[in-house]
């Protein structure tokens, strides 16, 4: 296993991180197949990832990630609290219920963290969480008070990583990216603000997607070509923490991104949609969610994407007919025409729901 610094915090941590969804037990739909492992087991998984020299072991506040916390928190003990970073989250916006979900996070780990991170910040709540007495100045109060070492950012948006890069308050972010959506990534691996940062990086295999196209391998060494401290790896068993643990590429290579597009499309089309999100609505549709969702459609996740289309393709098809703006296309680097693109899903979906209905 090989390491890098966590931006400005100093940490070391392991290139590979282990993400803890998988090893929760109850009934949490944040995986659709999770193993729910008991604790035994899932203190064991996770002390075999640390002897292959995993150290960076992430989490969230139960119940967001079932009992996660509370098996790592009994994982630390075993092993040794200051042999493993903690970094742990939860979705609480304004500064007295983070404070209260840090406080309820320490006392279900059995210790301190070692990041906290705001989780899922979007634009509906990015005022509240870097406004005063929001999350982010409860976290630096946690962490003058020694409940937590440093304060972290989580979020889907590029945007919001970049207000959290210029932010002196946060320490560490946290995004998603991965061989296929890695937009984010290339703008990140440009912008010198960023730098100063730790960056752990989460969904790499796309929801599970990616290793039924790519090897583990191939996805890894894409992603640690970047700019990034840590590629999160969701594991629950043993064969998977030897599928990634013992793959650490010997060199970082990513392949281009043509050269992905080029294998999905032995399947079908695919949106060549990086997600960038240098594109905007003047609308506020999110239109590389969509275009991920239709993607996702055609790899493997055709019910939870044709719902989630189906809450949003209808509106957002018809804003895009009406519209005389369609400022989007001009910020598509990819050149995709993103209205059309729009009836086309429109279509797609109105034809999948009915077939599924019948
Ligand atoms: S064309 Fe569609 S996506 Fe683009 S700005 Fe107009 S409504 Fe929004
Ligand atoms: S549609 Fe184009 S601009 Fe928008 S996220 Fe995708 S690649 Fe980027």
């Amino acid at each position: 296993m090989r390491y890098r610094i966590l931006g400005g915090t100093g940490l070391k941590v392991s290139e590979i991180g282990f993400g803890t969804i998988p090893i929760l037990s109850g009934n949490v739909p944040v995986l659709p197949d999770y193993f729910s492992p008991d604790e035994k087991t899932a203190i064991n998984i996770m002390n075999y990832a640390f002897t292959l020299g995993c150290n960076l072991f992430d989490t969230a506040i139960v119940p967001e990630y079932g009992d996660a916390e509370i098996k790592l928190g009994k994982f630390a003990a075993l092993v040794g609290r200051e042999k493993i970073i903690i970094s742990d989250k939860s979705r609480f916006f304004n500064g007295d219920e983070m404070y209260n979900a840090v406080h309820e996070s320490c006392k279900n780990l059995g210790t301190f963290v070692d990041i906290y991170f705001v989780h899922q910040v979007d634009e509906e709540n990015e005022d509240i969480t870097f406004g005063k007495y929001g999350a982010i100045d409860a976290l630096n109060e946690l962490k003058s008070e020694g409940k937590i070492k440093f304060t972290g950012v989580a979020t889907h948006y590029y945007d919001i990583l970049l207000r959290g890069a210029k932010d002196k308050r946060v320490d560490v972010l946290q995004g998603s990216g991965n061989i296929l959506e890695r937009g984010m990534l290339d703008r990140i691996a440009l912008e010198p603000l960023f730098k100063q940062k730790g960056f752990i990086l989460n969904k790499v295999y796309a929801a599970g997607i990616l290793p039924a196209f790519f090897p583990v391998k191939t996805l890894l060494s894409g992603v640690l070509s970047y700019p990034i401290s840590s590629a999160l790896i969701g594991i629950g068993t043993d064969e998977q923490v030897d599928a990634v643990m013992l793959k650490e590429p010997e060199d970082y290579n990513c392949p281009t991104f043509s050269q992905v597009i080029s294998v999905l499309e032995k399947n079908f089309v695919p949106i060549p949609c990086d997600r960038c999100q240098k594109c905007r609505c003047i609308y506020g549709t999110k239109i590389h969610i969509i275009f991920r969702q239709y993607n996702y459609y055609f790899l493997g996740k055709d019910y939870w994407a044709l719902r989630k289309l189906d809450l949003n393709i209808q509106e957002s098809a018809e804003l895009c007919k009406k519209c005389t703006d369609m400022s989007c296309i001009k910020k598509c680097p990819q050149t995709i025409n993103i209205p059309e693109t729009m009836q086309m899903i429109k279509e797609l979906v109105k034809k999948h729901i009915r077939n599924s209905i019948i």
